[in-house]
């Protein structure tokens, strides 16, 4: 095998580091030379519980043993039990299942539009949604949208934590609300919880569902299974992707009990969607975010926040949990190249910032090295 493939064909959409992962096991990746790193990126938020984590490996062995794949007109054991498991986090939902984050926010966009029968999407400044052209639409951000206008049509968007511009901005033509709960891709900004109070309350006094994309801070990244969970605020419907199966890939709407009805039979599909080797995986990855490891997300978050606040080119770290942006006083690609080069896996969310995304299962003996060697980047 080669040791590099950065001369593969692929078409130019990533500035790609020039590393070839080969393995990984807990938090740790191993290059095709055979070089350790430690990840505290975990495939920006995807490998919650670590590489080759014991239980989503099993699920998804066995599933492999049985089934791949059925068609969505006929049931599946793990789909069926995933909506169920889903459902009771949630307090009383029901799913549908796709492939990727966007696709999950296309389903809500969509959802929402047939459930209300309004148009009108209202999302964030600075957002990030996906890449599809509906998420894009609602991506707040003018350079990732402006080489593919036009558009979905009919999107506006309000100012994070500016109660007064999102008000101006939902009316009775709106359909649903869309946010992050915790920026990630923009930054790294949490929203505030009155701001997310203000969301429900223009949802509700407008007649529009309010939706959280939960596809990078849910799952246990900010503390709490749902982001929403710490923050007081419920949503009619939250998005899910990234670190639901550990690494496979599976996305997730999922609609309230209390929402209004929205799909009927050939609304909206997905032929992989809820496939059952993801979706054994992605049993097992909740089942295995217990109250103590959500506990310890905390925990950990915290004593990483204050060892990075403390040094001297860190000019702000902010997020939740294992959700961190450190912003620095200087461009932050190079940074995180020097990091990878002194063997840390760190991703960036914007010019300035760092992000700061390690598996949930991260020891205390790994952070430190981390920070060790993070302490010598950003001295
Ligand atoms: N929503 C949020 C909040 C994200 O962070 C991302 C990806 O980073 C997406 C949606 C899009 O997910 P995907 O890349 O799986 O389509």
């Amino acid at each position: 095998m080669s040791v590099t493939a950065s001369h593969a064909p692929l078409l130019d959409t990533y500035a790609r580091a020039d590393v070839t992962f080969v393995s990984g096991e807990g938090s740790t990746l191993t290059d095709g030379e055979g070089r350790d790193y430690l990840d505290l990126l975990a495939g920006i938020a995807v490998v919650g519980l670590g590489h080759k984590h014991p239980a989503p490996l099993a699920a998804a062995q066995a599933q492999l043993e049985r089934i791949w794949h059925v068609s969505n007109l006929y049931w599946t054991e793990p789909m069926a039990r995933l909506a169920d498991l889903l459902s009771e986090r949630f307090g009383g939902a029901h799913a549908f299942f796709c492939n990727s984050g966007s696709e999950a926010n296309e389903a809500a966009l969509k959802y929402a539009r047939k459930a209300t029968g309004r148009t009108g999407i209202v999302a964030l400044e600075n957002s990030f949604h996906g890449r599809t052209m509906g998420a894009l639409a609602a991506t707040g951000q003018p350079s990732k949208r402006a080489p593919f206008a036009p558009l979905v049509p009919d999107v506006r968007f309000a100012k994070l934590n500016d109660t007064g511009s999102l008000a101006d901005v939902v009316d009775e033509g709106t359909a649903c609300i869309l946010l992050e709960p915790v920026q990630g891709e923009g930054g790294v900004h949490p929203a505030a919880p009155h701001f997310l109070a203000k969301a429900r309350e223009l949802a509700d006094a407008h007649g529009a569902l309010l939706v959280f994309d939960e596809v990078q801070c849910g799952l246990g990244r900010t503390g709490s299974f749902f982001a929403w969970q710490a923050r007081g605020v419920k949503p009619d419907a939250v998005t899910l992707a990234k670190a639901l199966a550990n690494g496979l890939p599976v996305g997730a709407l999922l609609v309230s009990d209390a929402a209004p009805h929205g799909f009927a039979p050939g609304d909206h599909g997905s032929t992989f969607g809820g496939n059952p080797v993801a979706c054994a995986a992605a049993c097992a990855v909740v089942e295995t975010l217990t109250d103590e490891l959500l506990a310890d997300v905390v925990r950990k978050g915290a004593l990483l926040r204050a060892r990075l606040e403390r040094l001297p080119s860190v000019v702000e770290v902010r997020g939740a949990g294992l959700l961190l942006g450190v912003e620095t006083d200087s461009v932050a690609a190079p940074l995180a190249a020097q990091a990878l080069e002194r063997g840390v896996v760190v991703g960036t969310a914007g010019e300035r910032v760092l992000r700061v995304t390690p598996p949930l299962t991260i020891t205390d003996d790994e952070l430190e090295q981390a920070l060790a060697i993070l302490e010598e980047v950003l001295a």
